[in-house]
């Protein structure tokens, strides 16, 4: 059964709280008491102050064995189950995420990070254009794991054969000019694109990525869109022929070759004498 003292002891618990908050507006409604242990209760108070959501100012109360007088032993501001909290504390090391780096940032080496072996750790049996390749002076390089890690993710990402346009590309990476593949254990499913047409230029793309720059790519030229433009006859106008009059027509042999000399003693008969001359010779 609870201490009816200590549960009845709220003006002194109140005035507990308000003197941890410091300021009596800070100190909400009494949301109830629970009795600790033996003569040992905690009262708490809706906390009021800006942005404590769900907390609340907890006092615990007791008293002596047969005693009256009514001891303040804690106060204190606890969150209820309802808080508003902050996320878990990550340390900075474990915040930064790929892609947070700047230009300005440095980013301190990861020790032991699983991605990365000593270079002596590469095994005879390696592909040995891998081993020259990843091995060449430097003290650790790419390990298994991290190459497994790396080939996934560039698998899956943008440049794979999942990509939008390489589901919707005709040719692979594999068939195009452009495609040149990487060295070392990656050759054999990556290259980069270096075609400045394709939207993966400068990337690295799976030999089943494509897109529609590909080097051989064909179009069949299809019918001009542009609508056919219907002939115009001119039904109305009269045009009238001079039937009578022959045309004056030259003959072959007056025909002078551009580049032959012309005789200019040569007689040349005038349109008035061809006029004359008869219908048939004219025509023939
Ligand atoms: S141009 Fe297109 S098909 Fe060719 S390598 Fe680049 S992404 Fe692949």
């Amino acid at each position: 059964m609870a201490d009816a003292v200590l549960t009845g002891a709220i003006d002194v618990a109140r005035d507990a709280a308000i003197e941890l908050a410091e300021d009596a507006a800070a100190v909400g409604e009494h949301l109830g008491s629970v009795e600790e242990g033996e003569r040992v209760v905690s009262h708490t108070f809706a906390c009021l102050l800006p942005g404590y959501r769900g907390w609340v100012w907890t006092v615990t109360l007791s008293r002596a064995p047969r005693g009256k007088d009514v001891s303040v032993d804690e106060t204190e501001l606890l969150p209820a189950a309802d808080a508003l909290l902050a996320p878990a504390w990550i340390p900075w090391a474990e915040r930064v995420r790929p892609g947070d780096l700047e230009p300005s940032m440095v980013l301190p080496l990861i020790e032991n990070d699983p991605r990365l072996v000593p270079t002596y750790e590469v095994s005879k049996d390696e592909d040995a254009m891998q081993i020259w390749e990843l091995g060449l002076g430097r003290e650790r390089v790419l390990g298994a794991e991290g190459r497994d890690d790396v080939a996934s993710r560039w698998y899956r990402g943008s440049h794979g054969p999942t990509a939008a346009q390489a589901v919707a590309s005709a040719e692979p990476c594999q068939t195009c000019a452009f495609y040149v593949p990487l060295s070392g254990a990656m050759r054999l499913v990556f290259g980069a694109c270096t075609n400045e047409w394709s939207p993966s230029d400068g990337k690295v793309v799976s030999v089943d990525h494509g897109c529609g720059a590909h080097s051989q790519t064909t179009v069949e030229h299809g019918p001009t869109q542009w609508p056919a433009a219907d002939p115009v006859f001119a039904s109305d106008v009269v045009v009238g022929f001079d039937l009578g009059t022959p045309d004056a027509v030259v003959e072959p042999d007056a025909v002078v070759e551009s580049d032959a000399v012309v005789q200019e003693d040569a007689p040349v008969e005038s349109e008035a004498q061809l006029a004359e001359q008869p219908q048939e010779q004219v025509l023939a």
